[in-house]
């Protein structure tokens, strides 16, 4: 781990009035990135930990221009380093959260689900600090009830390939509950519904930076199954507004919040929106239904709107329009330089253990 003092600010100083130390696992991440750009801005000191797994410094080309902000490679299965100064914040994103990502090391993934919650805990009590913790839609599995309130306990399947992320994240749910009736400590658990946006890999996985970058590319989209299951997708800047609110509303508790875009779209709908926003010559190639993909997926966000005064602003067709300009340029540049498999970025430590 990098000194804490290399960058010439004093961590351990505290803060302006009002402006917190705040720690982001998973940082470099699609999500973290864009919550540290926020934390940044509002004035706050911001420390990402980060494996790199499928996490990228490019991600944080912004918030390293601030002399507030310090990223270190670290993975949260470890205890968070203790010569690290106090916290007021944690937010814990790290993990992995395409599919192809969370099932290339199944058991690296339920670690970090769960021993990595475990650190974070560890370190929320010894800094007395509030706990953010970026849950999942995946805890309510192939749903049998439709759409999804978080009264709804799910149905998940224990021992499939998706169970290391749903019943990872599922745990780590019943530990930070634990954790906040026995300490008493701050904890905010968003259930997040499919998020897109710029800052996506372009080799993430997810459907929304598959379809586009198949197009972009002039491939064919690929459809697994029939195309009717069923998402709805948020775009990330209406997310990260949602995570501020849940972290800061007066009414918020530790019971989980669902945060997403209520409006549901069947998957042969949205590669149809993104062939007509792209254009060219791609055509859709059918492939098979991974095991126990959801079949329909819908937030209900009564609980968001109630509590929090939060909804969603972006609609699909213009989040879908920025998403596909930020991959036109982001394949532009890259055509002009070697591209890195992200697969290839970081060995997964837990498997070489095992
Ligand atoms: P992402 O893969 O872009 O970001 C995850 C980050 O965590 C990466 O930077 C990765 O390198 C890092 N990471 C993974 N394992 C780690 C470890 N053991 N130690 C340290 N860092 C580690 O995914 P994202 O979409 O930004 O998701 C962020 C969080 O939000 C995840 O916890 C995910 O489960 C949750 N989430 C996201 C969505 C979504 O649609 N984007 C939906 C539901 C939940
Ligand atoms: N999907 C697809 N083609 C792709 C990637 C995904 O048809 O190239 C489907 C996938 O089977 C699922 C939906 O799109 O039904 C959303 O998949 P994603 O991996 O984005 O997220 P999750 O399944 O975790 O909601």
């Amino acid at each position: 781990m990098a000194s804490i003092s290399k960058n010439g600010i004093d961590l351990r100083a505290g803060g302006k009035r009002g402006a917190r130390r705040i720690l982001v696992t998973g940082g470099a991440g699609f999500l973290g990135s864009h919550l540290c750009d926020l934390l940044l801005a509002q004035d706050h000191e911001v420390i990402s930990l980060d494996n790199y797994f499928t996490g990228s410094a490019r991600n944080l080309e912004l918030s390293s221009e601030s002399p507030r902000f310090r990223a270190i490679a670290h993975d949260i299965t470890v205890p968070i380093p203790e010569e690290l100064p106090r916290f007021d914040e944690i937010y814990n994103l790290a993990c992995p959260a395409s599919p192809v990502h969370y099932q290339m090391d199944p058991l690296k993934t339920a670690l970090t689900s769960a021993g990595g919650v475990w650190n974070v805990m560890a370190r929320a009590r010894r800094d007395n600090a509030g706990i953010f913790h970026a849950s999942t839609s995946e805890v309510y599995g192939d749903p049998t009830v439709h759409p999804q309130s978080e009264g709804y306990h799910g149905n998940v399947n224990p021992i499939g390939p998706r169970a290391c992320y749903d019943e990872g994240k599922r745990f780590a749910e019943t530990i930070l509950s634990d954790f906040t009736r026995s300490t008493g400590l701050p904890v905010r658990i968003a259930r997040i519904f499919n998020t897109y946006g710029p800052r996506m890999h372009p080799e993430d996985g997810r459907v929304v930076s598959n379809f586009i970058v198949q197009a972009l590319l002039g491939r064919d989209l690929t459809i697994y199954g029939s195309g009717r299951q069923t998402r709805s997708f948020c775009f990330m800047d209406d997310l990260i507004a949602g995570f501020d609110a849940l972290m800061h509303a007066p009414g918020a508790t530790a019971e989980p919040v669902n945060l997403g875009n209520p409006h549901e779209v069947t998957v042969l709908e949205l590669a149809e929106m993104v062939l007509d926003m792209v254009g060219g010559r791609s055509r859709i190639l059918r492939l098979p239904l991974p095991v126990d993909d959801p079949q329909r997926r819908r937030p209900d966000i009564s609980r968001a709107k109630n509590i929090l005064g939060w909804k969603p602003r972006v609609p699909l067709d213009e989040g879908l329009a920025a998403t596909i300009r930020y991959f036109d340029r982001r394949l532009a540049e890259e055509q002009a330089r070697p591209r890195k498999r992200v697969a290839a970025a970081v060995a997964p430590p837990f498997a070489a253990v095992i």
